[in-house]
């Protein structure tokens, strides 16, 4: 245990400045066959430190903007081994009355954190992925309703297909959802190519009957955001159930500079988000808000068995209202990062990664051998290499080539994406370890790779 507590410190206090990535060869000396004899725990946690410090991806860190990946706070890190220490179950009041507890008031700070209605309620769930999957399935239930289907006892069999209408920003783990609760990944409709297009959704949910919209409160490439007060406008003229998928972007609630770009939200049926994203705590953590909560519970609550507490007995609790039954006591960190940072914490944070996206926006609008190809609305920046005199044909070839660079050189970390035909780097800053001095070495990195790899 002391030995966990002695590697942490040098370790956290070198992610300042070690590479985000310098080889998993050493990961090796973890892969043999299953021994018979153990060699014990205390020589077990050693060798997994020393192998674990040197070949993890160091994605802690303040360099790592590939995905949108956050980092941990020291009071979410702590909490999190606190976790560990106490193994609770927060499947239950009966199996753990301490979690639940926690768990009730975490989901309060997040929805005051959002400025949702005290009559929104959640679950929390590990990903934004199952939030949407959480969210998703309410929502099949309430469609199924509709239909005159009690969805959770008699399934989908019967039922027409669910109609769904997105834009073209709808990530990949909406479809992932919609995969998983049977509607079929293709079963979305997207109406418009980067916003959804509020005229043809209006038309579609009059021809639809009941249907689900998903919404995208900031996109991946770059941080866009349908309008979502528009959108719920229509929806309220339909019967329509409305998702927001804002695994990242609902944090636009936090600063007045972006609030904008939420409005609307407080009309949404269910709303999804991730905690190991921009609020910085371990993996794995998400959160799903329901306008009506109860729902949760008709959707996703379990028959009884005689040795479980039922769903409306007093020692019934949050693995009855989303997809897991025993889970990690994952509101934890959710609370100490909370409880140590406040909501002026979180907004500061979060004010600073906007200020630290404009200044990346401004280095690269400055340098003659890259061109940026969106706004920036929040924490994402979407631009290419495109130095002058490279033909047009070859600009994909040689950005791809550059994102394989990024990530074979390891001392910063982006990916690609294909963004209106082009291929681009989309870095997204949301990790609270990351200064003007990591955004300024990212763009003199990209630069030297992309002379090098020409
Ligand atoms: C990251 C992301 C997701 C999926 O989140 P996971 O935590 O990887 O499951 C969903 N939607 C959007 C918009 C995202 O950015």
């Amino acid at each position: 245990m002391r030995a966990v507590f002695d590697a942490a410190v040098p370790y956290l206090d070198s992610l300042a400045d070690r590479p985000v990535y310098a080889g998993s060869a050493r990961v090796k000396e973890l892969l043999s066959d299953l021994p018979s004899a153990g060699e014990g725990a205390a020589a077990v946690v050693e060798r997994l430190l020393s192998v674990g410090t040197a070949a993890a991806t160091h994605s802690a860190g303040p360099r790592f903007f590939h995905f949108v990946t956050g980092g941990v706070t020291p009071a979410a890190l702590a909490a999190d081994w606190t976790v560990s220490l106490l193994d609770q179950n927060a499947f239950s009041r009966a199996a753990s009355e301490f979690a639940h507890a926690v768990e009730t008031v975490a989901l309060d700070w997040l929805r005051e954190l959002f400025g949702l209605p005290a009559s929104f309620g959640g679950a929390l769930v590990g990903s934004a992925t199952f939030a949407n999957f959480t969210s998703l399935g309410a929502a099949t239930h309430w469609w199924a309703s509709r239909h005159g289907v009690d969805v959770a006892a008699d399934g989908l069999a019967g039922l027409p297909r669910m109609p769904v209408f997105s834009g073209g920003y709808v990530h990949a783990s909406a479809r992932k959802a919609l995969q998983m609760l049977g509607h079929g990944r293709d079963s979305v409709s997207v109406l418009g190519a980067g916003r959804v297009d509020l005229s043809s959704l209006d038309r579609a949910l009059a021809d639809s009957g009941p249907a689900v919209v998903v919404a995208n409160a900031g996109e991946v490439n770059t941080g866009d955001f349908d309008p979502l007060a528009g959108i719920a406008e229509v929806v309220s003229r339909h019967d329509a159930w409305l998702h927001v998928d804002g695994a990242f972007g609902l944090f636009a609630a936090l600063s007045p500079r972006t609030a904008g770009l939420v409005a609307g939200l407080e009309r949404a049926d269910s709303i999804a988000c991730d905690g190991h994203k921009w609020l910085n705590v371990p993996y794995e953590s998400g959160f799903a808000f329901l306008r009506e909560p109860a729902r949760l519970g008709a959707a996703f609550g379990m028959p009884g068995a005689p040795y479980l507490p039922g769903a409306d007995s007093p020692r019934a609790g949050y693995g009855l209202l989303g997809p897991e039954s025993s889970r990690r006591a994952r509101c934890v960190p959710i609370w100490a990062t909370l409880a140590a940072y406040g909501r002026s914490g979180y907004r500061a944070m979060v004010e600073r990664h906007l200020d630290l996206a404009q200044e990346l926006a401004g280095l690269v609008d400055a340098a003659p051998d890259l061109e940026r190809l969106a706004e920036v609305p929040l924490c994402v920046v979407c631009f290419r290499v495109r130095p002058p005199g490279v033909p047009k044909a070859e600009l994909d070839d040689l950005n791809r080539r550059v994102g394989e660079a990024l990530l074979e050189d390891g001392r910063v970390f982006a990916g690609t994406t294909v963004w209106e035909g082009k291929v681009a780097l989309r870095p997204a800053i949301v990790n609270w370890r990351t200064t003007s001095r990591d955004i300024e070495l990212f763009v003199s990195v990209v630069r030297e790779l992309a002379a090098s790899v020409r």
